[in-house]
């Protein structure tokens, strides 16, 4: 972003962040949540999408643990922005990252011995003992030391005095379908590590296991803690998972209408000229294209103005995109409309955008281009209990 991006006038198309509602939903998934598990907010990728920083924010004063992230600059993103709350990296690290893990309080996952050693000899360095949690595959083969053959890195973890085996976690692979015969076959892998841990004596502080999926339908999987995602964004991980009433969708996304035509019947309309106008049209211009992250679709999909449903014609462009307004007459230049979100009594859905996208509710939350700036609505962080979470090193 350049210095002056914050003074000249906003363009007319953004997404807009409802931390009101980020905040509602956050009391439901805590009130949901028995007393004693901890929850950690996973937002990496800048809180799929919705600011990472302010979702931050607004989730500690809701009670969150800490924070899971990705990469190395999504932590230092919080860090240097006060959050002094555990940060930790859900994937895997490259030797040289390790350092600046050790000097910022960054919490990795480990599953190997090599990154173990690294990370105990930077720790000594440091004068630190530095928390760790071991990540186990149980079957999502994806990062994780095998649940059948963790207990060698144990020892290699608990041998080393200047680290704290602090966390054991696991990550389902289907939490949120109906079947869950492969999460708890999972579980009861994940099981066999913690009581082998248990037997020899050794106590762990975190257990981890659940995703928005594992914490709406798998209760027994709870553990220390869960690691909610998409559903702090009022995006429910699938439709037949576990509904909490009352969570709503967090991010809109919105445009002014910029130019309207008139088309006469046999006119067409667009690139490809996909478009025919059967009968005299008014058409409304929307600045926003796939360049902003909209998917590129012919003849499909629609918008709200006036909280009636303009369908979508021709071909969308880069930066624009056309929609019938015919049948609202009272819509005029610079009006509103909204693209993914809420408008009078209509709505159209993350879900709505993902099937015109031919993927899933995670990609079009994410994949909202940055130009597109991002507009947050109900945010005032104003108590006393988040300024001092902010100021001092209160999470812990
Ligand atoms: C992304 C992620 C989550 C959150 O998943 P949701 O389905 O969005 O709740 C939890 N745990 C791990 C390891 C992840 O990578």
């Amino acid at each position: 972003m350049n210095s002056y991006s914050e003074k000249i006038p906003q363009r007319p198309a953004w997404t807009e962040i409802d931390l009101g509602k980020l905040r509602r939903n956050l009391q439901l998934i805590r009130a949901d949540l028995p007393r004693a598990v901890n929850w950690l907010a996973v937002v990496k990728d800048e809180a799929y999408g919705h600011g990472a920083l302010d979702v931050a924010r607004v989730a500690l004063e809701e009670g969150a643990w800490g924070f899971g992230l990705s990469t190395l600059e999504e932590a230092m993103h919080l860090r240097e922005n006060g959050i002094t709350a555990p940060l930790l990296l859900l994937g895997e690290r490259q030797e040289a990252e390790l350092e600046w893990c050790v000097a910022h309080d960054l919490t990795v996952c480990v599953n190997e011995p090599h990154n173990v050693r690294t990370l105990a000899k930077l720790a000594t360095d440091f004068g630190k003992q530095v928390p760790v949690h071991l990540k186990i595959h149980t079957g999502m083969s994806r990062y994780g030391v095998r649940w059948d053959e963790a207990w060698p890195l144990i020892e290699t973890i608990l041998a080393e005095k200047s680290l704290l085996l602090e966390g054991v976690m696991t990550h389902f692979s289907q939490s949120d379908e109906t079947d869950k015969t492969f999460a708890n076959l999972q579980f009861a892998r994940f099981n066999e590590v913690l009581q082998t841990l248990e037997q020899k004596g050794v106590s762990v502080k975190l257990r981890h296991a659940c995703n928005s999926g594992g914490f709406l339908d798998l209760p027994h999987a709870h553990l220390d803690m869960v690691r909610t995602g998409i559903l702090m964004h009022g995006v429910f991980p699938s439709q037949v998972c576990r509904q909490i009433p009352g969570i709503e969708p967090v991010m809109s996304v919105k445009a002014r209408i910029a130019a309207i035509q008139k088309l006469e019947p046999g006119e067409v309309i667009g690139y490809g000229m996909r478009y025919t106008a059967p009968t005299e049209q008014r058409i409304a211009i929307l600045p926003i294209g796939y360049g902003d992250g909209f998917p590129r679709v012919r003849n499909e999909g629609c918008a709200l103005i006036h909280g009636q449903r303009a369908p979508l014609v021709g071909g969308i462009a880069m930066d624009a995109l056309m929609v019938d307004i015919t049948d609202i007459p009272q819509a005029q230049m610079w009006d509103e409309a909204v693209l993914m979100g809420k408008q009078g009594q209509d709505e159209i859905t993350v879900r709505d955008i993902a099937k015109l996208k031919n993927s899933v509710t995670y990609d079009v939350l994410t994949n909202w281009r940055l130009r597109l700036r991002r507009k947050s609505v109900n945010g005032k962080i104003t108590t006393q209990k988040a300024q001092t979470i902010l100021a001092t090193d209160g999470h812990r």
